[in-house]
């Protein structure tokens, strides 16, 4: 089943309802719970009955983290390519009408940015822009993962949401791995501060993980 008929399943309005129906049992069902969480248990340690037992979620977030990922911590830096950016997001000084001198690196800079990177020990870089295809679009990105692929082991890309074929391009170009931020899933809310470009398609940014995943 893909995440956007899941996500249908689970309107607001019907999750509020269930909110005022869970009880301190719902919670203590949820956290004694072997194995996978129903949407439901996420609810009830969501809700206001679960504000007592944040120490003990927290102590079972920090058992499952290390039986998962054991002590590893893995650190990058983040490598800004442009800050063009067509979208308005509310949030974000980078936004379309926000008055402000705009950059995009060129292949010379890129290279000098990503060497000063490498020079302090980073193996793992993430190469960030905003939504602006003209000028950021999948020939820039290609060029830039040709200059800095050399020079890293590990590559990310944070970058506007992309078609599942750009996805598969780009893990053939040795894309590693790829963030991407659902600000909000209330769809009213998530209108309220994209309005503007073509981030305010949300749909379009909730099928991302799983054009991602088919990529
Ligand atoms: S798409 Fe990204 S860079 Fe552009 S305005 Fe929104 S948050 Fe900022």
């Amino acid at each position: 089943m893909t995440f956007d008929r899941v996500f249908d399943e689970h309107p607001w309005k019907s999750a509020e309802a269930q909110l005022n129906n869970i009880g301190v049992r719902d919670v203590e069902r949820a956290l004694s719970k072997v194995g996978k969480l129903s949407p439901f248990d996420f609810l009830a340690l969501l809700s206001e009955c679960a504000k007592p037992y944040l120490e003990d979620m927290a102590q079972l977030s920090y058992s499952l983290t290390r039986k998962r990922f054991g002590k590893t911590m893995q650190l990058y830096a983040p490598m800004y390519l442009s800050n063009e950016c067509q979208n308005i997001c509310t949030y974000c000084g980078f936004r379309y009408d926000n008055a402000l001198k705009r950059k995009t690196l060129s292949d010379e800079e890129i290279l000098a940015e990503a060497s000063e990177i490498k020079r302090h020990g980073f193996d793992h870089i993430l190469l960030v822009t905003g939504e602006a295809q003209k000028t950021v679009g999948m020939s820039y990105f290609l060029r830039a993962l040709e200059l800095v692929r050399p020079l890293f082991s590990n590559i990310s890309f944070e970058v506007q949401p992309l078609d599942e074929e750009d996805y598969r391009t780009l893990s053939q170009e040795g894309v590693h791995s790829v963030l991407v931020y659902q600000e909000t899933y209330h769809e009213d809310r998530y209108r309220l501060h994209h309005p503007k470009g073509k981030k305010s398609n949300f749909r379009y940014r909730l099928e991302t993980p799983e054009r991602l995943g088919r990529a």
